[in-house]
């Protein structure tokens, strides 16, 4: 196997991947979705609450607040000792005290929390608009959960991957005509006497230019055991660590499947 980083920027990176199989990449493209452990609020109790919306509408909007997840200290509250009920281990107490004495609004900001660790990732996002006299006062409770279980607990707001291309380009058919370069859309193709490949990582496989070929100089394929992965993750923790944590989620499961393999036997 091997992996070249193509882009690292803000939440976002790039890279590729060699020698594996198709099975291989998704499966780590669906435990990066859904079984990376994250913070996010679970439990909220609502002291006052004199803003025009309702409670749960309340709750349900500050459990989509992307929440900074601790690479460690914290434990899935299935597997805390205290199995689940609540304790400095698995959960982490926010809250939010505000009356106001002017029209305005209440940002992810005015969430204060016991563990500076976890807190909203991105400061200014709305949870309500409060008028002169209105109130809010609140405690959340924030824990780690999975995005299987409900899309609050997942890392990543985008993560893909796509088959490495490959444009092979017959110069003898070639003439140099120029219409598969102004058909593709994403310019991967360029003109120079012959048609020649200008950015091959922007290929879609779209196969536009193939068609448009009238010698049917060009072939596009893709390349089996290649793929470009992609991923942009909430701001909860870095890309390469929800990559990580992934691959630990199917070295995990790969054990587990041996251990059990072999009590079985
Ligand atoms: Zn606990």
């Amino acid at each position: 196997m091997e992996v070249e980083l193509l882009e690292r920027r803000d939440n976002e990176l790039r890279f590729i991947i060699r020698r594996v199989s198709t099975a291989f990449v998704n499966s780590l493209r669906r435990a990066a979705i859904a079984e990376v452990p994250t913070m996010a609020i679970e439990d909220v109790v609502i002291l006052t609450n004199s803003t025009v919306l309702f409670d749960e509408i309340i709750a349900h909007r500050l459990g989509l607040i992307p929440l900074t997840t601790p690479k460690e200290g914290y434990v899935m509250p299935k597997d805390c000792v205290c199995r689940g009920s609540g304790c400095s281990k698995c959960q982490v107490r926010l809250y939010l005290d505000v009356k106001a004495e002017y029209p305005m609004v209440i940002y992810a900001e005015s969430l204060l929390s016991d563990d500076p660790n976890v807190r909203p990732v991105y400061g200014k996002i709305p949870i309500v608009e409060l008028e002169e006299g209105q109130s809010l006062v609140l405690e959340a409770y924030a824990q780690l959960g999975l995005g299987k279980e409900h899309a609050k607990w997942q890392p990543v707001s985008a993560c893909a991957y796509k088959y490495y291309p490959r444009i092979d380009v017959r110069s003898d058919l070639c003439d140099g005509c120029g219409k598969c370069v102004e058909a593709c859309a994403k310019s991967v193709l360029k003109l120079n006497d012959k048609v020649k490949v200008a950015d091959i990582l922007k290929c879609t496989l779209c196969g536009d230019c193939v068609e448009t070929c009238p010698k049917g100089a060009i072939e596009v394929n893709k390349v089996d055991d290649s793929f470009i992965f992609y991923l942009e993750t909430t701001g909860t923790m870095t890309p390469e660590d929800v990559i990580i944590k992934a691959a630990d989620v199917l070295i995990d499961k790969a054990k587990r499947f041996v251990r059990a393999l072999e009590e079985a036997a």
